[in-house]
């Protein structure tokens, strides 16, 4: 069985190392574009903050660890062409430039995302740096070294993870976005004032609920970004305003959807027999809607990834779907949240109620305690639990992993009251926080 892949980051390195497990007579060839595999995205924010130190720790495999597995890795390759009917590549070796054409009994796309850039005046300037790949995150940290006012576009969790970084570094940092709140997309307003307040502690200027027009540059360079309501001085601008599936080789050839998303079923078949796909260039089931979304995150790809690889001879193992479960930590905060928050549940014309409890995690006898905000979102009618968010100065995050699976096995408000949780003084109280939350349900 001859196996094709193209891209090596998370589901690309996923659906091969577990290609190569299950099938060690698989021939097995991966084109990436890019001359390093498996970049921990994740960790571009602590390197530009100067807390990982050390870039060999932000790749998790190597073309040498593949060639162990008997996989060939061609780097600095970038497919071109993809025929479905005819199961042909057109690859470019980019270090020579050398064309040519393979052929694959099964294909696996992992060619995963791009950031969005807007077709707006000035931005070409140089400056207006994205963040997505190792070359960015080098780019960036070269070009803040000279920078005194930087200013953030999108204020999703990249973008507000880069404003920290970028604080701590003294810089004078704008953070700007058309939504009137930070993080709209994950929490509601009573979370994201309380991570919002912590930006103005640290002089961070937000603009939110302005729209940028236009930037402005002297000698080729950006100098000012122009939004609906004022400008701002910026000799660095960092584009993060979201991501767009990288499906441009797929269309009119598999189904998509609207925004490019590859739609796959459960066992990650595209709509062409033996097409696979997986991670950020795909759609997925969104459980608390149980429809198709776009949610480019590298926990969907490793696990789509991985079920490439199970399902590529014979359907065996169905993906779960997805809560788009997250978790960021702003200065002192560990905030993490799951499925639909009240605001969005709202915007989608759900009918839904919600429960907030206030607590100390844990007894008051401590030597320390610290409050925890927990919210969870259900359904009215049916009281199945559609999300929830949670925010501490203790890291309780792991709280919305529990959620997750609730959600996931649609359980009920009621029930979550009185599931069994362990206490013990120097983690919580009798009432565990998640019980509390059914409890006070109404
Ligand atoms: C700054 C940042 C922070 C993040 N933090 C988190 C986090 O904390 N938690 C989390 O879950 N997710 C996080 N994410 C999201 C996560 O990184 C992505 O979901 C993940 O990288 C998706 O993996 P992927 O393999 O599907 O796609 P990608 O990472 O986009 O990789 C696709 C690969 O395909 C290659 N490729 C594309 N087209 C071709 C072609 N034609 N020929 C050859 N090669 C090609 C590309 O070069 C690339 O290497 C973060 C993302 C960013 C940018």
């Amino acid at each position: 069985m001859k196996v094709a892949v193209i891209g090596c980051t998370h589901a690309g390195t996923a659906s091969i190392l577990n290609v190569a497990k299950l099938y060690p007579d698989a021939k097995i060839t991966v084109y990436e574009r890019n001359d390093t595999i498996s970049f921990l995205s994740c960790g571009i924010a602590l390197y530009v903050g100067g807390v990982i130190k050390d870039p060999n720790g932000l790749f998790y495999s190597s073309p040498e660890e593949l060639k162990k597995l008997g996989v060939t890795t061609k780097m600095s390759h970038d497919v071109l062409d993809v025929n479905t009917d005819e199961k042909k590549l057109k690859v470019r070796n980019l270090k020579t430039n050398e064309e040519f054409e393979d052929k694959f009994d099964k294909l696996i796309i992992t060619t995963g995302s791009w950031p969005i850039v807007p077709n707006i005046e000035g931005i070409d300037l140089d400056n207006i740096l994205l963040s997505k790949n190792f070359y960015h995150s080098n780019t960036i940290i070269e070009k803040a070294k000279t920078a005194k006012n930087i200013v953030v576009v999108g204020a999703g969790y990249i973008g507000v993870e880069l404003v920290e970084a970028f604080e701590m570094n003294k810089k004078n940092v704008t953070l700007i976005d058309s939504q009137d709140r930070i993080l709209s997309k994950y929490l509601d307003k009573e979370y994201t004032d309380t991570a919002e307040n912590a930006f103005l502690d640290h002089s961070v200027k937000l603009a939110l609920g302005e729209t940028v027009n236009r930037f402005e540059g002297k000698d080729g360079k950006v100098s000012k970004v122009i939004t609906s309501k004022g400008e701002y001085e910026a000799d660095l601008v960092i584009l993060c305003i979201g991501f767009k599936p990288n499906t441009k080789l797929f269309e009119n050839q598999i189904e998509l959807l609207d925004n490019g998303a590859i739609i796959v079923d459960e066992y990650m078949r595209t709509s062409k027999e033996d097409i696979y796909a997986a991670g950020d260039c795909c759609a997925i089931i969104y459980n608390p809607t149980g429809k198709h979304g776009y949610i480019p995150l590298a926990t969907n790809a490793v696990r789509m990834g991985t079920l490439v690889a199970r399902n590529l001879v014979k359907p065996t193992t169905k993906y779960m779907g997805t809560q788009g479960t997250s978790g960021i930590k702003i200065y002192e905060y560990n905030i993490a949240s799951t499925g639909l928050n009240e605001n969005y549940a709202k915007e989608l014309g759900i009918d839904i109620s919600t429960v907030t409890v206030e607590d100390n995690y844990r007894p008051e006898f401590m030597p320390t305690y610290n409050l925890a905000k927990l919210k969870v979102v259900y359904e009215k009618k049916s009281r199945i639990i559609l999300g929830a968010q949670i925010i501490s100065k203790t890291d309780l995050t792991q709280c919305i992993n529990t959620i997750s699976v609730c959600i996931q096995n649609k359980m009920t408000i009621d029930e979550l009251a009185f599931i069994d949780f362990f206490f013990q003084p120097h983690f919580n109280k009798p009432w565990n926080l998640l019980n509390l939350a059914g409890l006070s349900a109404e």
